[in-house]
């Protein structure tokens, strides 16, 4: 008999479903995030789950299980999320039951959470780029910098929080990152703060193109597009903060590198995504003269499933 999952990648904007039938992806789905509160959102969630199984010809009495990658604080045990500062309805601290909601919209289905970032890696680790490898990182460049480390074989935890490299100093006493600390990867690489960086160095009379695109395309957010359309354009701005970003990423991949000796990095997230394997090429140049081990880099990855990755991982999360 066909086993059907449907894997559920939540973000502050979009909301992505794969019906993943036998290991392969079967149909999808793309909602935009409700900025309503939790109660839109699981609806919203399960209109994607519905139509991404409706693309596969199969129905929620079909379905086995959902796998739902999430940001924010994410209790895997209680199925419980928390302080989501992107996601309308669950930014507080105190813990909202998804799993329980989103099961309830989805034929009272059995629904595993965790940490979307984790989801994208275990999506990539397990189907995608990273299949050849047991020891890999890796490294999501998006609004923020999120990360996950597979470690002989197994997706590594830690004591709960391992993997956030984009929370690794780079620079002490460097450019103030998204937690208010300062000198972190996330601060040169996360998009949120390559936005507030241009945003000052306009103030303080920087010419660049990239906010006139931003009002052109009646956005008001710096997207990932924005940056690359302004790269192409020659953008002198837009050069300097991906060349820092370039920079940074390249300190704190040769770091754990150093440290862990793994056979592969793949570079993720948005911004990653869209400015693909060029990027990553930079990010690999850039961190050769750091490594200890020189002749024996890992092998620099673009992630298999794009931005599908996420609701890829969250299909094999379901699976598990
Ligand atoms: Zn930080």
């Amino acid at each position: 008999m066909d086993v059907i999952t449907v894997g559920v990648d939540i973000g502050g904007t979009k909301i992505q479903a794969a019906a993943v039938r036998n290991g392969s992806v079967a149909g999808s789905h793309r909602v935009s995030t409700p900025q309503t509160g939790a109660n839109d959102l699981v609806a919203a969630v399960g209109d994607a789950i519905t139509k991404s199984l409706a693309e596969t010809g199969a129905d929620v009495e079909d379905l086995s299980a959902i796998g739902i990658g999430v940001p924010g604080a994410v209790d895997t045990a209680a199925g419980t999320v928390s302080n989501s500062p992107n996601l309308p309805g669950f930014q507080g601290a105190d813990p909202i039951p998804l799993a329980k909601m989103v099961s309830a919209v989805a034929g009272d289905v059995a629904v595993k959470l965790d940490n979307d970032v984790r989801v994208a890696i275990l999506g990539e680790w397990k189907r995608g780029a990273g299949r050849p490898y047991r020891n890999l990182l890796g490294v999501w460049v998006g609004t923020g910098v999120g990360g996950g480390l597979v470690l002989n074989g197994e997706l590594y935890g830690g004591t709960g929080a391992a993997g956030e490299i984009g929370h690794t100093n780079i620079k002490p006493g460097g450019r103030v990152c998204s937690d208010g600390r300062k000198g972190h990867l996330e601060a040169y690489a996360g998009r949120g703060r390559i936005e507030a960086e241009a945003r000052e160095r306009v103030k303080d009379g920087q010419k660049t193109i990239l906010f006139e695109l931003m009002e052109k395309k009646g956005r008001t957010r710096l997207s990932s597009g924005i940056i690359a359309t302004a790269l192409e354009r020659g953008d002198k701005l837009a050069e300097e903060l991906i060349d820092d970003a370039v920079w940074a990423l390249g300190v704190a991949c040769a770091s754990v590198q150093n440290l862990l000796a793994l056979e592969a990095i793949i570079i993720g997230g948005g911004l990653g995504d869209r400015l693909g394997e060029p990027f990553v090429d930079r990010v690999a140049r850039q961190m050769r003269p750091q490594l200890f081990v020189p002749e024996a880099p890992p092998v620099m990855l673009t992630p298999a499933f794009g931005d599908l990755s996420g609701a890829v991982g969250g299909a094999v999360l379901a699976e598990s």
